[in-house]
């Protein structure tokens, strides 16, 4: 004897709305979902909604409008070189930068500028010729004592 407990719900869930009639609402004023009443109908669909709470009439929303990110545009996070580099600047004076040119002879962790790519640290002076640069963008091989 095999027991059928599977109900299915076919029931339609379609809603009747009625003005007047009570609907969860997210409020503009109270800035909460809250129990609204149904002051206007448009197609059979709450158009307008009057809060309980506050007693205040706005457009109906069926949920909470999307938060903005504080600030606007959501900055992407500080990479790793950003960060070496702002250690960097507690340390050493980047005011006193010197300007990066090809012709340069740089030495090990000398503060400089290049016009592309900004302040730069130096790490490493591999060969009379070549230095290696932190920038924010990360490291980068450059030539001096062209
Ligand atoms: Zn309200």
């Amino acid at each position: 004897m095999t027991q059928e407990t599977t109900q299915e719900t076919t029931e339609e869930t379609t809603i009747e709305y009625i003005v007047g009639g009570d609907i969860i609402s997210w409020c503009t004023k109270c800035k909460l979902m809250l129990n609204h009443t149904i002051v206007a109908l448009v197609d059979e669909f709450p158009k307008k909604a009057k809060c309980k709470t506050c007693n205040g009439n706005h457009n109906y929303r069926s949920e909470e409008p999307k938060a903005k990110t504080p600030g606007g545009t959501r900055r992407t996070k500080k990479t790793d070189f950003e960060n070496q580099m702002a250690k960097l600047e507690e340390g050493y004076d980047f005011s006193k930068a010197k300007k990066y040119s090809m012709k340069g002879n740089f030495k090990k962790e000398q503060i400089i500028e290049h016009s592309d790519f900004g302040i730069g640290f130096i790490l490493n002076v591999p060969e009379s010729k070549k230095v290696e640069i932190l920038f924010k963008d990360g490291p980068k091989l450059l030539v001096q004592n062209r």
